[in-house]
């Protein structure tokens, strides 16, 4: 009998305690773990720009305590593939870069392990903006038609095993947006992992511009690439659910996580 209580008393009590002698829950930064160079255009349509002030200021919000640095700049003419490298994420909120040099030093980058979050219009390609490498690394076609006006919409999301989604709801309901949906869609490739979409639910989608059927995926990566995509960044409502923050900012700690020089949460 006295045997077996000391053997309830060490699984109570010394089998939980073995292997986490040292194991303090905190990991404080002693410096700034990592760059961000957040991309952005004020000259572009003023709904798009409200998004790109406001994003500026979540992700300042997230440096506090010097976490990490945070750069911001309207233009990618100064960023030769050296000086982007030196970025664990560029963070793509409303534009793409000009062609020529600055798309390039943008390929070499992602082609080289480069991290990237883009939002919203960063994916945006048609025949005005034609570069073909954008459609390749998103893994899906162009833009195919949005809904109007920006609404709020139902998002299933499509996996909770990703660290994107693990400790989120199985679908929520986004801030207004407008929404775009591609084709071909990102589904059909076998590349990609969708993490969310608009729920079939919400057809028909839309007031003015109306949206009937289609798949309709919102948020995904690209397995080929440090990347995640979040179509939502329209307007001055992005910010204001709790859920759709949390996604953002999983979205943002797993592409800057996977950094190939190491996890820079773990220094
Ligand atoms: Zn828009």
């Amino acid at each position: 009998m006295r045997k077996f209580i000391l053997f309830i008393l060490w699984v109570m009590i010394v089998l939980p305690m073995s292997g986490q002698e040292n194991a303090y829950p905190a990991n404080y930064a002693r410096a700034p773990r990592f760059k961000a160079l957040l991309y952005y255009s004020d000259t572009a349509e003023s709904a798009h720009v409200d998004f790109a002030h406001q994003a500026i200021d979540f992700f300042h919000r997230l440096t506090y305590g010097e976490g990490y640095i945070l750069e911001t700049t309207t233009s990618l003419a100064d960023y030769d593939y050296d000086r982007l490298r030196q970025y664990s994420v560029v963070i793509v909120i409303n534009t793409t870069p000009a062609p020529g040099a600055e798309r390039e030093a943008m390929e070499k980058y992602m082609e080289n392990g480069g991290g990237w979050l883009g939002f919203h219009a960063a994916a945006y390609n048609d025949a005005s903006t034609d570069w073909p490498w954008l459609n390749e690394f998103l893994g899906c076609g162009r833009f195919y038609c949005n809904n109007w006006p920006p609404q709020c919409a139902y998002l299933d999301i499509e996996t909770l095993e990703s660290p994107v989604t693990k400790n989120l709801p199985a679908a929520f309901v986004a801030p207004e947006s407008e929404w775009y949906q591609w084709n071909p869609s990102p589904r059909e490739n076998p590349d990609v992992e969708i993490l969310a979409s608009i729920s079939p639910k919400n057809y028909p989608f839309g007031i003015k511009d109306v949206i009937s059927h289609g798949d309709f995926p919102v948020v995904w990566r690209n397995k080929n690439y440090r990347m995640v995509y979040l179509n939502y960044g329209h307007g001055d409502r992005e910010f204001t659910d709790a859920t759709q923050n949390l996604l953002t900012l999983n979205a943002f700690r797993y592409v800057v996580s996977q950094d190939p020089e190491g996890n820079p949460f773990e220094k």
